[in-house]
């Protein structure tokens, strides 16, 4: 078959359409009160392949707040500003196997470090050795970051800030154990408000699927081979993504679709296929990105339409890095 993008955009279609019809079992996240406003029936697909081809289906215009997906990014951010070994010397690279807030884990773990960036107990400490003394300051080079990814700047939406911002106890618990337990490295109230911040920023499918792009072609831009994101840097997200990207759930998601993703409370999931050399056969799906939005969750919080389709896709087309 000839790939063309007309081809592609009919399957996606139909899958979309079909998938869609299986949000029912699905939760809208309340704990964050605004969240919960979310259409529960929605549910959107961008696919950026590294030569900009796109392929977009269902309610792809819907922005979103990017919520933990941002963790990725302000890990990035954070390994760029103080080199990988300072960062791995204070979060581990572990998978939890429980709940992205959860307080127990941090416990275990306390003689050592928090488990990895991505579950809130990491980002949270990643988070408080970012630069900067001010929330302000410290979003900085993740605006910077977000901006040479996507040509644009992303804002953030004031609503969803305030409401997180005053729905926060397990935050603030968790904020002040590693205060207890000397590893946040700022203030912790300007520490608390740069993560409800960088989890309040406003992003589109298209935009995770470009982001999602550049990291699957090892932090480089493929259009003209600029280094975003150092390779090293890239690849260690990519290899915290598949194990530790989709909650308690990361171990399925690795079994049963096997590409690195991230998800997020308000629904957004970031998945990508990194660049192979046995792709000829779908050169489009080599090292692109891919972005996700169905704000009904799973009971662990994952897009339940989202990880069907995701499913369903790497299947079709072979995406398992396995
Ligand atoms: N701002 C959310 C929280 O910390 C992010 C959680 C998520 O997306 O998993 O509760």
């Amino acid at each position: 078959t000839e790939l063309t993008q007309e081809w592609l955009q009919e399957y996606v279609d139909d899958w979309v359409s079909f998938y869609r019809k299986r949000t029912a079992d699905g939760e809208v996240a309340s704990y964050i009160p605004i969240l919960e406003e979310a259409n529960r029936d929605h549910l959107g697909i961008s696919i950026v392949g590294n030569n900009g081809m796109t392929v977009r289906s269902g309610d792809a215009d819907i922005p979103f707040t990017i919520q933990s997906i941002s963790k990725v990014l302000t890990f990035v951010v954070a390994c760029m500003e103080r080199g990988l070994s300072y960062i791995l010397d204070r979060v581990d690279v572990e998978p939890t196997g429980g709940s992205f807030n959860s307080i127990m884990h941090l416990e275990i773990s306390r003689v050592e470090k928090p488990f990895n960036p991505f579950v809130n107990a990491g980002a949270i400490t990643v988070t408080s050795m970012l630069e900067g003394k001010t929330s302000d300051q410290k979003l900085e080079p993740f605006y910077e970051l977000l901006e040479k990814m996507l040509d644009y700047r992303p804002a953030l939406n004031v609503d969803v800030y305030e409401s997180e911002r005053d729905s926060s106890m397990r935050n603030r618990a968790i904020g002040y154990y590693l205060l207890e337990t000397g590893f946040l490295e700022s203030d912790l109230n300007v520490t608390l408000e740069t993560y409800f911040k960088q989890c309040s920023v406003e992003i589109t499918i298209d935009d995770l699927a470009r982001i999602g792009m550049i990291i699957a072609n090892d932090g480089e831009n493929p259009a003209n081979q600029e280094e975003i994101i150092p390779r090293q840097v890239a690849r260690l997200a990519k290899a915290l993504m598949l194990t530790c990207g989709m909650y308690d759930a990361s171990g399925k998601f690795a079994a049963y679709v096997g590409v690195p993703a991230k998800s997020g409370v308000s629904g957004g999931i970031i998945a990508l296929s990194p660049s192979r050399a046995r792709d000829e056969t779908l050169p489009f799906m080599s090292g692109c990105g891919i972005g996700v939005y169905g704000p009904a969750l799973d009971d662990k919080g994952n897009s339940i339409a989202g990880i069907r389709l995701l499913r369903h896709i790497a299947n079709q087309w072979d995406l398992s890095v396995f």
